[in-house]
């Protein structure tokens, strides 16, 4: 197992699930398990730690989830051109510890880490979306409140995933991560269902922000791996975070990826600018005090949200849509929680509607 954890949680009625099973036979002896009436017990934070929000990550916490696992994506709004991503939870919270993950203000009262031994459910409500408007695509993705594949080893719940996907022909399942865990990927053919995401920085903001990840030439290395396995890939240039050569570094960074994955064998990337509420800034700055990338050049935006200044953010979305474009493919690209006219700045064209986005990238 990649990541230590202090402790294991079962709710009750969870103990005999196959996910439940599968973590208990892999976890290392000297984890203590408790078994727990109710997951909320074991979900708070834990007031006497300096940090309960960093010691929730170290808590496993298998739970039955009693809302619906399929939604649309919470940074959505109407304010933004938005890319018609759909979310299923399977887990909460992540036992990475990038500086600037918006986790840390969405999980500050339930920072645990929880997985959900009804996962399974998920499908039902899944087969029922793919029922609602056969003639559609949908692109489904586990990578937002969780890391898709951060515990994948022990819960392998990337296998029922990809195996149901594999047969759903208007479904496309993304899994996104900064991690290289791949091994269970690799034994299953995706039938061309699956698109696996890294998030991508320069090493600067790795060895800053991004604690306990795999390195970017991992992810890399990654990517080029499941694509070789049968798997469509695709980035992530978010944060991107406007220090000193951050141009010069992420121009470098694409360079490095373009030479291990072709233009033409990638799906689509995203690029999205450092954003931060008041309170997640404050959070984050509090619990990373020493990171030089929480403290870039931002104003608090008409959203609510501090923002890299806009003319510095312009420019570096500029430059790195420039560097795709010489790469001599057409690649599908989108910016997250940016409005139409940021968009039509940076790719000189209107954004489609996010439908239309949603089914384009489901397919690409
Ligand atoms: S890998 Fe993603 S989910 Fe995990 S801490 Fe980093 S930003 Fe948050």
């Amino acid at each position: 197992m990649r990541f230590d954890l202090d402790a294991v949680f079962v709710e009750h009625g969870c103990a005999d699930s196959a996910l439940a099973t599968r973590v208990l036979r892999a976890l290392p002896r000297d984890v203590p398990v408790t078994h727990v009436a109710d997951a909320r017990d074991a979900s708070r934070p834990i007031s006497t730690a300096l940090d309960p929000f960093g010691a929730g990550k170290r808590r496993l916490v298998i739970a039955r989830r009693k809302t619906p696992f399929l939604m649309p994506c919470p940074a959505g709004s109407s304010k933004f051109a938005c890319c018609g991503y759909l979310v299923l939870t399977l887990a909460s919270n992540c036992p990475m510890d990038c500086s600037y993950c918006f986790l840390q203000e969405y999980l500050a009262d339930n920072p645990a880490f929880q997985v959900y031994a009804n996962f399974a459910e998920s499908f039902d409500e899944l087969d029922r979306l793919s029922d609602s408007a056969r003639g559609r695509s949908f692109r489904v993705g586990t990578g937002e409140l969780a890391d898709s594949l951060a515990f994948d080893s022990i819960t392998e719940i990337s296998r029922d995933l990809i195996e149901f996907f594999a047969t759903r022909e208007n479904l496309t399942l993304e899994l996104k991560t900064k991690t290289d865990e791949i091994e269970n990927l690799l034994a299953i053919d995706p039938r061309g269902r699956v698109l696996v995401s890294w998030t991508l920085s320069p090493d600067a903001v790795y060895r800053s922000s991004e604690h306990l990840t795999a390195s970017p030439a991992a992810r890399i290395a990654a990517a080029r791996a499941v694509l070789d396995a049968g798997y469509r890939v695709a980035f992530h240039f978010d944060p991107l975070i406007a220090y000193p050569d951050a141009e010069r570094d992420y121009i470098g960074l694409i360079d490095e990826l373009l030479d291990t994955v072709p233009a033409k064998q990638i799906s689509f990337i995203s690029m999205g600018g450092l954003r931060m509420t008041p309170r997640l800034r404050g959070a984050a700055r509090c619990r990373f005090p020493g990171d030089p990338m929480l403290c870039g050049e931002d104003v608090l935006a008409a959203d609510g949200r501090f923002r890299t200044f806009t003319p510095l953010r312009l420019s570096l979305y500029r430059a790195l849509a420039e560097r795709f474009k010489k790469a001599g493919a057409e690649i599908p690209a989108y910016l997250c929680m940016e409005p139409a006219s940021i968009h039509e700045n940076v790719f000189g064209a209107v954004p489609p509607r996010p439908a239309t986005i949603g089914e384009r990238l489901a397919r690409t």
